[in-house]
C-alpha cells in the first residue's frame, strides 16, 4: 500500500472484536474512483473491513488493493457501446442516467448477497457516490444505512441546487452582447450568467440529475465531503442548515493516500526526472483531466500560447481529448521542433507528484475538483479553463473568491493565454495566498485539526449504526 506522511496521524481506533465492514460503490470515472478508493483506505486504517462494489466499466485494479474485497456488477453498457468512450456535456448526463437504471438489479442482488454472506450486524453502512442516487431506495429496502460521498466541492452542490436548469431560461440563450453576460446570477452571486451555460448543453438532463442527486442526499444517513473546513466554511455551514443530515468534511483525501494506485491510465513517470532538471517554479503543467474534450482550434491556440510564453511546460494530451484526432496530429506545423527540450508532452502524468515537484510553477487546469484540491495542497497557483459540470463553479471560486488563479474567461486565445501565464507565474501575492491554504490543509489533517476531528466523528457515527 502506498502512503504518505499524513497517515502517521491515522491510527486503528477499533479493537478487532468490533471490526465492521463498510461497502463502498464509486461511480466509474477517474475523478470519482480516486476519492472513493482514498476514502476506503482512510476507513481501513480506522479498523473497518472494506468491500468495493464496482461496475464492469472502468474497473479499478484489484491487485493494488489486496486488503479490500471487490465485487463487480454488470452495468449493461455494452448495450450502448457506440456511446463509449463517454464524452463530456450531454453524453455524460445520458451515461449517468443510464447507469442509475441499468445497475439497479445487479446492485440489489450483489448487496443482498453480501448481507447474507457476512451476516446481519456485521456491515456498518453503505457509502455510495452521490451520483448513484438509485442506491438510496435499494439500501432502504435492505435496511442498511446509506451514506453519500459527494466528490465535488460543497459550493457546487449549493449552486446546482438553486440554478434554474431549464432550456428556455435566459442563461442558456445568452450571447456575448447580452447586458447580463458578465453579471452575477441572482440565485448564486459567485457565479456569472455566462458560467451557467458552460455547465451543460443539456439543461433538462442536468435538472433531472441534480434533483435526483440532491433529494437522495437529503434522504441519506449522512454526507461525506472531500474538502476541508478552512476552504469552504460558509458553504459547509449552509449545507448543514439545508440538508438536515450529518456532514463530514475530512479532505483532502489524497493527503492521506495518493491516487496513483487507482489511476485508470498508466502514468508516465519519466516526466519526474525531466522536472528535476528544471529551475524552481519555472514549469507550466497543463492537464484537463479524464473526461473533458477540446476542439482542434482550441488545441492549436493552447500550443501557440505555450510556445509564445517562453516558459518550460509539461502538457498532458490525453489520447482522444482533441475531437476528431487520436493524439498529436493537430499540433501546429514545426511546433515540436520550435519548443525543443523546453516542452514535454505525455498521455497521462503522475499529477500529484508533478504538482509537488519544486519546478512546477503553475497548473493550467480544467478545474475538476480533485485537480483543484491537489493544486491547493501543493501551493501551485492555477490558470482555469473549465469545460463543463462543476468546473465553471470551481474556476469562479479559484479566481474570484480564493484569488489563487486566473480564469481564462472567454475560451482559448493565444494572446490571452500568454498574458494569463505571465500573470500567474509572476504574481507573488497569489502564490502567498495559495501557500497559506497549503498550510491550512496541513493543520487540518493534524491531531485536533478540523479534518482530523471530522474523521473521528465519522468513525464514531458509523460505529453507532452497529450498536
Ligand atoms: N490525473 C492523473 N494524471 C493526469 C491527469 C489527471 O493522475 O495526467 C488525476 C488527477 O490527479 C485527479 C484525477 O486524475 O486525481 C482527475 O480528477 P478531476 O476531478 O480533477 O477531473 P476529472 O477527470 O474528473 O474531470
Amino acid at each position: 500500500m502506498e502512503t504518505n506522511g499524513s497517515d502517521t496521524n491515522l491510527r486503528h481506533t477499533q479493537s478487532p472484536a468490533i471490526r465492521r465492514r463498510i461497502i463502498l460503490f464509486p461511480m466509474p470515472f477517474q475523478g470519482h474512483i480516486n476519492p472513493m478508493l482514498q476514502l476506503a483506505n482512510i476507513l481501513h486504517t480506522q479498523g473497518f473491513e472494506i468491500t468495493i462494489i464496482h461496475t464492469e466499466y472502468n474497473s479499478p485494479n484489484h491487485s493494488n488493493y489486496p486488503h479490500f474485497t471487490f465485487n463487480s456488477i454488470s452495468d449493461r453498457l455494452s448495450e450502448i457501446e457506440n456511446h463509449l468512450p463517454m464524452k463530456a456535456n450531454a453524453e455524460a448526463l445520458y451515461f449517468v442516467k443510464y447507469l442509475n437504471i441499468s445497475c439497479v438489479d445487479p446492485f440489489r442482488g450483489c448487496l443482498a448477497g453480501l448481507l447474507e454472506k457476512y451476516g446481519e450486524g456485521s456491515i456498518g453502512c453503505l457509502i455510495t457516490d452521490a451520483g448513484f442516487y438509485f442506491t438510496q431506495a435499494v439500501a432502504e429496502s435492505l435496511k442498511l444505512p446509506r451514506m453519500v460521498l459527494r466528490t465535488s466541492s460543497v459550493s457546487c452542490v449549493l449552486a446546482w441546487g438553486v440554478l434554474p436548469f431549464f432550456p428556455e431560461n435566459n442563461y442558456f440563450n445568452l450571447t456575448k452582447e447580452d447586458p447580463n453576460y458578465e453579471s452575477s446570477a441572482p440565485e448564486f452571486p459567485v457565479i456569472k450568467f455566462k458560467d451557467v451555460a458552460k455547465m451543460t448543453t443539456n439543461p433538462d438532463g442536468m435538472r433531472n440529475y441534480v434533483t435526483n442527486m440532491i433529494s437522495h442526499m437529503k434522504a441519506s444517513s449522512g454526507l461525506i465531503w472531500n474538502t476541508f473546513k478552512e476552504l469552504e466554511e460558509p458553504s459547509l455551514e449552509t449545507i448543514v442548515q439545508q440538508f438536515s443530515v450529518p456532514s463530514f468534511a475530512l479532505g483532502p483525501f489524497h493527503k492521506y493516500f495518493p491516487a496513483s494506485s487507482s489511476s485508470l491510465i498508466e502514468q508516465d513517470k519519466t516526466v519526474l526526472q525531466w522536472l528535476d532538471t528544471q529551475s524552481p517554479k519555472s514549469v507550466i503543467y497543463i492537464s484537463f483531466g479524464s473526461i473533458a474534450h477540446i476542439t482542434e482550434s482550441e488545441f492549436q491556440e493552447i500550443a501557440h500560447g505555450l510556445a509564445n510564453s517562453g516558459f518550460p511546460f509539461l502538457w498532458v494530451v490525453r489520447p482522444g481529448i482533441v475531437s476528431c484526432s487520436n493524439w498529436l496530429e493537430s499540433l501546429p506545423e514545426k511546433f515540436l521542433e520550435s519548443v525543443g527540450d523546453r516542452g514535454r508532452i505525455v498521455k497521462w502524468a503522475p499529477q500529484q507528484e508533478v504538482l509537488a515537484n519544486p519546478a512546477t510553477g503553475c497548473f493550467w487546469t480544467h478545474c475538476g475538483w480533485n485537480s483543484t484540491l491537489e493544486s491547493i495542497c501543493e501551493g501551485v497557483p492555477m490558470i482555469c479553463s473549465p469545460c463543463f459540470g462543476d468546473q465553471p463553479i470551481d474556476a469562479r471560486y479559484v479566481s474570484d473568491v480564493w484569488k489563487i488563479g486566473v480564469y481564462l474567461e472567454d475560451g482559448f486565445d493565444r494572446v490571452e493565454i500568454k498574458m494569463a501565464i505571465k500573470r500567474v507565474m509572476m504574481d507573488e501575492e497569489m502564490r502567498e495566498r495559495i501557500n497559506s491554504f497549503k498550510e491550512k490543509v496541513n493543520s487540518s489533517l493534524e491531531e485536533g485539526g478540523s479534518s482530523h476531528q471530522s474523521l473521528k466523528r465519522l468513525v464514531d457515527y458509523i460505529l453507532s449504526f452497529c450498536n
